[in-house]
């Protein structure tokens, strides 16, 4: 497995171009003064944003010479899909956006009875090298700007209102951070994005605290900063071993940021906050899903405010990883029960889309910077996955 550097500052590139998302009101609405208009206006922009509307012919409330220039000024296009794909009979889709600059990030849309959700990228690419990531072993191309994140959700939302995914118009009722890239990494534009998602129309897409999920590495001024915000979104944070010596290699971001700070900054958050947080734990073969691990990841938890989120590993090409088999992931899950640790493990969502974690990107960066692209997987135990439980599981809760 080779090993990547770490990069935690992003490479500065040219920055996308100025959108209204990026914006506070008050910005927004000396911008559109700027411009020559009376300030509501930006509202009534935001209020179209946020519907997922980008034709100005549409902005009816707007006057007609008004709309081209305002929409031209404050609302460019930063996403442009180039494929979609979708799997689970449309309900899950997988969206590739290609921005500006021609970087590529990728958006999955999955929808369930209960709700709808959609995974977001945070970042091009990543810098944190774990090496069982697609992402990660691409490298960090840039931080995403506000409304480049943004426009993902408003976008699923979008679909969702629009009735284009299975079972009729409907609302997209949860956001995870899990896509590509490492959210505390970016974290100023994540902490405005975060405001975007919670804020009431017209400036928002309302959604409830509980149902955006932030998902880290293991950032650790990151998560402090977090929880200073007084947002309760739902932390995830990505163990994927309870002891130092196995999580240096698996998440490289250990050798600074050790397990023990990681576990102390989530129940610090968990504290503030009053939410459990979830512990993200890819199972891989013989790698971190033997029993001994699992009593120590149960002890490492037991009583904590915390949950176990297992993820059969998705095996990413060129990985001599390999999912753990079903019975060793039920040996986890019951020792882990054992200790009281409440834990789910996700289902196989998107599977036959590389669904999970930069995979669609990765295939298609392969002709660009000389990595192979991506074969579908097929893996021989229940693999990828975004998200909820299947039966072994019980609550997942994002
Ligand atoms: N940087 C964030 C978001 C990453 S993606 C983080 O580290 O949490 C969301 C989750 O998918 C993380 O827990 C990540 O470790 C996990 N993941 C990445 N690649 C995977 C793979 N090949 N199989 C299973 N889970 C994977």
């Amino acid at each position: 497995m080779t090993a990547l550097p770490l990069v935690l500052d992003a490479p500065r590139r040219g920055k996308p171009p100025r959108h209204l998302a990026d914006l506070t009101r008050e910005e927004a609405r000396a911008a559109v003064a700027e411009l020559g208009h009376p300030a509501f206006r930006a509202d009534q922009l935001a209020r179209h944003y946020f519907r997922g509307v980008t034709d100005p012919a549409q902005m009816t409330d707007l006057p007609a010479a008004a709309r081209e220039a305002l929409t031209g000024a404050l609302l460019p296009g930063l996403l442009t899909p180039v494929r979609t794909l979708s799997a689970d009979g449309g309900r899950t889709r997988k969206t590739l956006w290609r921005l500006h600059d021609g970087a590529l990030v990728e958006s999955v849309l999955m929808r369930y009875p209960d709700r709808a959700t959609v995974c977001i990228s945070s970042q091009a690419g990543c810098g944190m090298a774990c090496p069982f990531c697609a992402t990660g072993q691409n490298g960090l191309t840039r931080n995403l700007s506000t409304a480049e994140i943004v426009g993902q959700a408003v976008a699923a939302a979008a679909a969702m209102a629009g009735g284009e995914v299975p079972g009729g118009p409907g609302r997209l009722s949860n956001v995870v951070f899990m896509g590509m890239g490492e959210p505390l990494a970016n974290y100023p534009r994540v902490r405005q994005t975060l405001r975007a998602l919670l804020g009431p129309a017209p400036w928002g897409l309302g959604l409830s605290q509980r149902s955006v999920t932030v998902s880290t590495v293991g950032l650790v001024p990151g998560i402090r900063k977090l929880t200073e915000e007084g947002m309760a979104v739902t932390l995830a944070v990505s163990l994927h071993a309870p002891d130092d010596e196995l999580r240096d290699t698996l998440v490289p971001i250990n050798t600074r940021y050790k397990v023990t700070e990681v576990v102390e900054a989530a129940d610090a958050y968990a504290a503030r906050t009053g939410r459990r947080y979830s512990v993200e734990y890819a199972l891989i073969r013989d790698v971190n899903d033997q029993p001994e691990r699992a009593d120590q990841l149960g002890r490492l938890l037991a009583g904590k405010l915390a949950h176990v989120n297992l993820i059969p590993l998705n095996p990413t090409p060129g990985s001599p990883w390999d999912a753990s088999p079903l019975p060793a992931q039920r040996e986890f899950v019951a020792r882990l029960r054992a200790h009281g640790v409440p834990t789910t493990v996700r289902d196989t969502r998107g599977q036959d889309i590389d669904g999970a974690c930069g995979q669609l990107a990765a295939a298609d960066l392969g002709d660009d910077v000389g990595v192979p692209a991506l074969a579908v997987p097929t893996p021989t135990t229940p693999a990828p996955t975004l998200e909820a439980p299947v039966p072994l599981g019980a609550e997942a809760d994002v």
